[in-house]
């Protein structure tokens, strides 16, 4: 079956996030998504957390700080090391039975692969939401993801409940997380999806100055 999934979500287990679990979730299911791929930075209380309370579903993910760029590791239930080589953090999602994904390998303060990105990844996140310059973003990781013939995927890099499903992949699979995941290896996915409207930018500012307050 056809499901659409957001493959790159923070929750509020990022510091840098403002998503509660149950917002997650409101807001993934008002934006008609199947699924959400909840991947935060270098930690895996929020998705295992999120995926022990909902039946929706939850694919488990980590964004990892690798010493080249960020790295998502998805279908991942283990903590994998910050600060080791792009190579190497992808051998140790591999080890951890999930795939690795190059992130907003293109684009400014996002701390992207860049050239980095090599073949011993399993896709290319080719539309990320929050990438600025959202079109020559979009445009460049594409042509990575052809350069090194893997699979192209998308997600909204959500911070902010409104965020979530601002970019989603079509994947034909069962709604399971490794049958989900296993598609996207095998190429049976599509990515969709536009930057976030300033609108929504300016909004989660104010709700983030709100909550210092
Ligand atoms: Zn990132
Ligand atoms: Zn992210």
């Amino acid at each position: 079956m056809l499901l659409k999934i957001d493959m790159h979500v923070h929750s509020c287990f990022s510091e840098d996030s403002l998503i509660t679990p149950e917002e997650l979730v409101f807001y993934a299911k008002k934006r008609g998504l199947d699924g959400v791929a909840v991947t935060d930075h270098d930690n895996l209380q929020g998705p295992l957390k999120i995926a022990a309370e909902t039946d929706f579903l939850i694919i488990p993910g980590i964004e990892v700080g690798s010493s080249d760029g960020h790295v998502l590791g998805l279908n991942v239930k283990e903590l994998i090391p910050p600060r080791l080589s792009a190579t190497e953090t992808v051998t140790r999602i591999h080890d951890a039975g999930g795939i690795a994904v190059a992130c907003h390998p293109i684009g400014l303060f996002k701390g992207g692969l860049g050239r980095r990105t090599n073949s011993s990844f399993d896709a290319v996140e080719v539309i990320n939401s929050s990438a600025i310059p959202f079109s020559y973003a979009v445009n460049q990781s594409m042509k990575i993801a052809s350069r090194l013939g893997k699979p192209r995927v998308a997600g909204s890099d959500a911070h902010y409940g409104p965020e979530i499903g601002c970019a989603y992949t079509i994947v034909d699979a069962e709604p399971d997380a490794n049958d989900v995941v296993k598609a996207v290896c095998r190429g049976l996915c599509k990515p969709f999806g536009n930057s976030i409207p300033w609108t929504i930018r300016l909004k989660k500012i104010l709700a983030a100055n709100r909550r210092r307050l």
